[in-house]
């Protein structure tokens, strides 16, 4: 038996060696400890030893119990104070390390061009109205004097959402929610997204904002002398005191007479170049006096409310006063794009 003992420290003091894992202090724990461990079953086993040499085997088994108690609890706090060591050493924090620097948001060019154009419109007397981006047929065409057979109307480039619905193909939908409504006289803006099943490319989006602008008063009250004059005095406020501006005779359903705006180009001013095609001039909008059939379908006598409008697209307004050249930049938010784009000290371009 004593042999037997002698054995079992030998082993497990061999095992709880400098260097043993957590794994063995523990399993050698409950191996030599436990409550099914090989001590217990010597002393289980005590009836088997003769009378007069129970108290020394009593003794050795309490010796060497306290031996590798105290032998594991060595190593249990040498584990500590190394991990401990370890996770200072590791996690350790370098104050000198240069810090993250966390970027500062700023406005997107769009979202600046736009507060611009509102400003100057809001300036000049016009009020800002929102209208639904989801509209019906009626909103957005029949009333705006589209023909039943229009192109404009073909599934190639309307969105259609589902019972008799769609995505505005422009924000002219505008005019209608409003005159429907109200009386004149009136001097509105409506600013808005659009959609049209178009691809992204160079000049085309599939989405894209627009702002359709316009003021009807009783007939004689608002010309066309007045879409010049306020078209004039708009753009010069937002592409400089010296742009030059002419109109061309043009068609859209919904005006009669209607016009095409030009400016003299930014780029040469005027010389001619590749961005204006050598003729001095770039297009920026469509404008026009509203076509009776349209105040007609919103219940307005046109022998007694005359009214003009304009549409423009902001992505093309900031295209013209940036010098951008690719309308996808806008829609990539690149922030090595954005950030030569910073918001002035009057919060514009
Ligand atoms: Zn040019």
């Amino acid at each position: 038996m004593r042999e037997k003992l002698e054995e079992i420290r030998r082993r497990a003091l061999a095992e709880l060696a400098d260097y043993a894992s957590t794994d063995r202090i523990e399993e050698v724990r409950v191996r030599v400890l436990g409550r099914q461990g090989e001590l217990t079953a010597v002393m289980r086993g005590m009836r088997e030893v003769p009378p007069e040499q129970r108290p020394e085997i009593g003794r050795l088994v309490n010796e060497i119990k306290v031996q590798v108690e105290a032998r594991i609890e060595v190593l249990a706090a040498a584990a500590a104070r190394a991990a401990l060591e370890h996770a200072l050493t590791q996690e350790r924090v370098d104050v000198t390390l240069p810090g993250v620097r966390s970027s500062c948001g700023r406005f997107h060019p769009l979202t600046l061009a736009g507060e611009r154009i509102l400003d100057i419109l809001v300036a000049m007397g016009f009020e800002i109205v929102d209208t639904p981006d989801i509209e019906d047929d009626f909103h957005n065409f029949a009333a705006l004097n589209f023909p039943p057979g229009h192109p404009a109307r073909d599934m190639q480039d309307t969105f259609f959402v589902d019972a008799g619905l769609l995505l505005r193909t422009h924000t002219s939908n505008g005019q209608i929610r409003v005159l429907e409504r109200r009386r004149p006289p009136l001097a509105v803006v409506c600013p808005g997204n659009c959609f049209r099943r178009d691809e992204l490319t160079v000049r085309s989006s599939p989405m894209f904002s627009q702002m359709d602008v316009f003021m009807v008063d009783e007939i004689g009250r608002v010309t066309m002398a007045h879409l010049k004059g306020v078209l004039i005095e708009f753009l010069r406020a937002f592409f400089g005191p010296d742009t030059r501006v002419r109109f061309r005779a043009s068609f859209f359903p919904f005006t009669e007479p209607s016009a095409e705006v030009d400016i003299g180009c930014l780029l040469c001013g005027g010389a001619g170049c590749r961005v204006c095609k050598q003729t001095g001039w770039t297009e920026i909008l469509g404008s026009g006096m509203i076509h009776p059939n349209v105040l007609r379908a919103v219940g307005h006598d046109p022998e007694s409310y005359q009214g003009f409008a304009f549409g423009l697209g902001v992505e093309r307004m900031a295209m013209l006063k940036l010098g951008v050249d690719d309308l996808r930049l806008f829609f990539e938010n690149d922030h090595r794009f954005l950030n030569q784009f910073p918001a002035t000290d009057e919060g514009v371009l």
